[in-house]
């Protein structure tokens, strides 16, 4: 009997694991028993397997840029360290020239092949304001894939102009929107988003933009944060609610688990999270995404923006198989002082290196462009 058969006919959660190994998801229970357990590491060998099988020792990365257009916003969540209110002397919006500067000069000196344009809620853009950056975007730089706007941006822009989602959507598709950052999920229950982001989209209407946005043939990724106020079987819902959309729809290309970043938030002065959630809890959400989402999601990605890239060379072997992306400008993360926020491809090319993997970068469609 090998050693991994051994530990887990030892291991509470063996039977899950056993089965996610022939191949069979968990459902709902079993991803609360996963998410209960405290037998991290069994769970990321069955992770690392599942990766391996799929991509070998080779993780991905994509060259990028985050460009921050506004940070004005009357959402207000609890857990963001990175918004203005209008008028607020700190307040600022990207004009098109300044978009146009900013992604030349990160071509020029990166020749990066994504930008990820997100920002707050501005009930002052039209959308005319996206559809001219993206067209500026897809002609001056046909070479970066834009990737752009959360689902509920997407809502804002479709109250501001008084017209469906799936409108804004098509509209933006026309002007250069190639695929759909996952951001906005949180967890997606309603009790936990009243308490951290009551202004919020609801889960049903994130779940809505996302498939309207996969049937118009664009793509998307899904994220989840975690480690703020939600329970265990919240965050099974959450798992659950995502694969229960993807059977029907296809259109995830990519999982991303993200930690919750207190510092500087409304919620670690209420005291309600003074802490982010650590190392060992991003390594079972790494292993239990690819558990619960083999052979249905193809991408995991390390989430080393919030952990650290010592954290991502971990992550690697519990379960993601993309790092994620360089990072030039981004400012959402970086107002909780969460690490260093700039990251550009020769320094995650050598962490990958140091575990033993090969490099490999690719597109905002996880096309591979270049082996490293
Ligand atoms: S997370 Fe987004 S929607 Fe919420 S306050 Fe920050 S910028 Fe606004």
């Amino acid at each position: 009997m090998s050693q991994l058969t051994q530990q887990l006919h030892r291991s509470e959660i063996g039977d899950v694991l056993e089965n996610s190994l022939a191949g069979t998801r968990p459902g709902y229970d079993e991803c609360l028993r996963l998410l209960e357990s405290d037998d991290v590491h069994l769970m990321g060998l069955v992770g690392g397997y599942l990766t391996r099988k799929k991509f070998g020792r080779t993780a991905s990365f994509v060259n990028n840029m985050i460009l921050n257009y506004t940070n004005v916003c009357i959402t207000d969540c609890k857990f963001c360290a990175f918004y203005r209110q209008p008028g607020h002397d700190e307040s600022y919006t990207v004009s098109l020239e300044q978009v146009e500067a900013r992604m030349k000069a990160a071509w020029d000196m990166f020749g990066i092949t994504q930008v990820m344009f997100q920002g707050g809620h501005n009930p002052k853009l039209k959308i005319e304001y996206y559809e001219d950056a993206f067209r500026m975007i897809r002609s001056k730089f046909p070479k970066v894939g834009v990737h752009a706007l959360s689902a509920s941006e997407i809502d804002m822009i479709s109250k501001v102009e008084h017209t469906s989602t799936k409108e804004v959507l098509a509209r933006l598709k026309d002007a250069g929107l190639q695929s759909v950052p996952g951001a906005g999920a949180e967890i997606l229950v309603d009790s936990v988003k009243q308490v951290i982001s009551p202004k919020k989209i609801s889960s049903a209407t994130w779940l809505r933009i996302m498939e309207e946005a996969h049937a118009l043939d664009i793509p998307s990724s899904a994220t989840m944060m975690y480690g703020h106020v939600e329970a265990k079987k919240e965050i099974a819902e959450h798992f659950v609610k995502i694969a229960r959309l993807q059977e029907k729809s296809r259109g995830f290309m990519a999982f991303i688990p993200w930690s919750f970043e207190p510092n500087n938030t409304q919620m670690q002065k209420d005291e309600t999270v003074k802490y982010s959630a650590g190392g060992t809890e991003l390594l079972k959400m790494i292993a239990i995404s690819r558990i619960m989402y083999d052979g249905l999601i193809p991408h995991i990605q390390s989430s080393w923006l919030t952990n650290g890239i010592a954290m991502a060379q971990m992550a690697l072997q519990y379960g993601a198989d993309d790092f994620g992306g360089t990072l030039l400008g981004e400012e959402v993360v970086s107002c909780t002082g969460a690490r260093s926020t700039e990251l550009t491809a020769p320094k995650i090319i050598e962490s990958v290196k140091q575990i033993g993997y090969n490099v490999e970068e690719r597109d905002n469609f996880y096309n591979v462009v270049k082996a490293h």
